[in-house]
């Protein structure tokens, strides 16, 4: 792929080399156009990102479970020859609040019969919530307004009366959305967990989101759509300003002007917000990125000679209320060789974590895992951390939330093309919003916006 050749015209230029824009135009450059992908990064894949563990072998640093429904990522990975594992979950998960550790089975942990009362009626009423809201157009539900002007952590104060409960949703918010309860519109989150088909679809392993994972590492998805695109890629070249007019439109990027007759712009939210646009898109559209923000999230990994929580009769996932690691999993490869530990820091905690030194954030997460899983824990061959509020062309991770009071004003604008500009990215998804699938969905969607509007159908 060449990272500079200047001026370079297209029918279509996409923005941003993550899953929405690489499959938009693969989309459109089965339907014979001619498509240029602009992307900031010098690598594809965007919020996905394998990482080398030596031996040939490798452990995901971003998005990578995937998990029943999740159809349009699955026959993608298909076509492109990648096939699926399951997760490690053999044995016991352990759970650590209030000082006390103990170990269950499945996604409910083993606790007082009053909190798992209070646990199981707190996720029925969100579901139940969730099937009035259309993710498709959140802003028509009943009552949306009033939904929309509470937080999930207004609702959390309502629906669960045990501090545990409440705790244990705080804790699956983070890991799922990278934010607290008090930063989410309730809205948006009952519009989330409908697009995932419920909320036990988020937070479960066997049936749920994290079901399965990709052999060889979910960015290998990203870097063979774009293989397949060649010198239709060019790397290290971000989008700095995109005009319109009568003619068509001119994208300005670091190295690169192009001209094109439709932009698809494929980037998160605020990365979106940062593109200086000719004329203006206006109010809505604006108000709109300027209050969706990117949770926070950062993946820890540690690697050891095996995966020695598996002979102890654990799965390797954990809860714990002490941080800074929220939750864990078994990362390791398919084969078990070697053994990779994963732990999530979330919100806020995630923020302040990113703020030490890099011995010192080893160190307190090292503390964490061997807390939970032992003094094997202490000293893994390498470790490896990426935290995603930290990297300049995501500025945040998994996903991108509005905060109370925008999404039944401005939400409208989420999707809806501009001109010439349509909108691509997990966020404008309609199914499995926020999710690699979503991901897929959004640039098949935008793709097709193109075609139609440009009549441009084989
Ligand atoms: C830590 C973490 C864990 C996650 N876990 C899961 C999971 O287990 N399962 C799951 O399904 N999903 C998960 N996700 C979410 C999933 O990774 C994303 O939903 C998905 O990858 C988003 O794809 P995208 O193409 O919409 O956006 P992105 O991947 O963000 O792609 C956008 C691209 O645009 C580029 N860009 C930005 N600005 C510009 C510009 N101005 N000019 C040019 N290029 C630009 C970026 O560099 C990036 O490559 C996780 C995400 C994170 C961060």
């Amino acid at each position: 792929m060449p990272e500079l050749p200047g001026s370079r015209d297209a029918e279509v230029i996409v923005v941003g080399a993550g899953l929405a824009g690489l499959v938009a135009a693969r989309q459109l450059v089965a339907a014979r156009r001619n498509v240029l992908v602009l992307e900031a990064r010098d690598r594809v894949g965007g919020r996905t990102a394998n990482a080398s563990i030596g031996a040939g072998k490798i452990t995901e640093m971003g998005g990578q479970w995937v998990g029943p429904t999740q159809d349009r990522v699955l026959a993608l990975a298909r076509e492109l020859r990648i096939e699926t594992f399951p997760t490690y979950y053999e044995g016991r998960s352990l759970l650590d609040l209030g000082g006390k550790q103990r170990r269950y089975k499945g996604t409910i942990p083993r606790l007082a019969p009053h909190v798992l009362f209070d646990l199981d009626r707190a996720r029925r009423k969100l579901k139940k919530a969730a099937s009035r809201v259309p993710a498709d157009a959140p802003w028509t539900a009943p009552k949306a307004e009033q939904l929309d002007s509470q937080t999930l952590a207004t609702w959390v104060r309502k629906a669960a009366r045990t501090k545990k409960a409440r705790g244990l949703l705080e804790i699956a918010t983070g890991t799922v959305m990278g934010t607290g309860t008090a930063e989410l519109s309730l809205l948006w989150m009952l519009s989330y967990v409908n697009a995932a088909g419920g909320f036990d679809a988020l937070i479960d392993t066997e049936g749920g989101a994290q079901q399965d994972r990709f052999v060889g590492g979910s960015q290998l998805i990203s870097e063979r759509l774009a293989g397949d695109l060649g010198e239709g890629v060019v790397l290290s070249a971000p989008v700095r300003r995109i005009a319109q007019d009568g003619a068509g439109l001119r994208v300005e990027a670091d190295g690169v002007s192009a001209r094109a007759q439709r932009v698809i712009v494929a980037v998160p939210p605020p990365l979106a917000a940062r593109i200086s646009f000719a004329p203006s898109l206006g109010g809505r559209r604006d108000q709109l990125t300027q209050r969706m923000a990117h949770g926070a999230l950062t993946k820890c990994a540690a690697v050891y000679p095996e995966p020695f929580w598996r002979a102890e009769g654990l799965t390797g996932q954990a809860v714990t209320d002490r941080g800074p690691v929220a939750t864990t999993f078994d990362n390791s490869p398919p084969d078990g060789s070697p053994g990779v530990l994963l732990g999530f820091i979330a919100g806020a905690e995630a923020i302040r974590h990113a703020r030490l030194s890099e011995a010192e954030r080893r160190s307190v997460v090292l503390e964490s895992f061997t807390r939970l899983f032992g003094p094997d824990a202490a000293q893994p061959g390498i470790y490896l951390e990426t935290a995603w509020a930290e990297e300049e062309w995501s500025r945040g991770g998994p996903v991108c939330s509005f905060g109370p009071g925008a999404l039944a004003q401005y939400g409208e604008a989420l999707r809806r093309p501009t001109g010439r500009v349509h909108w691509a990215g997990a966020e404008t998804a309609t199914v499995w919003c926020g999710y690699m699938d979503g991901a897929v969905r959004s640039g098949e969607r935008a793709a097709e916006e193109v075609l139609d509007a440009e009549g441009w159908r084989l």
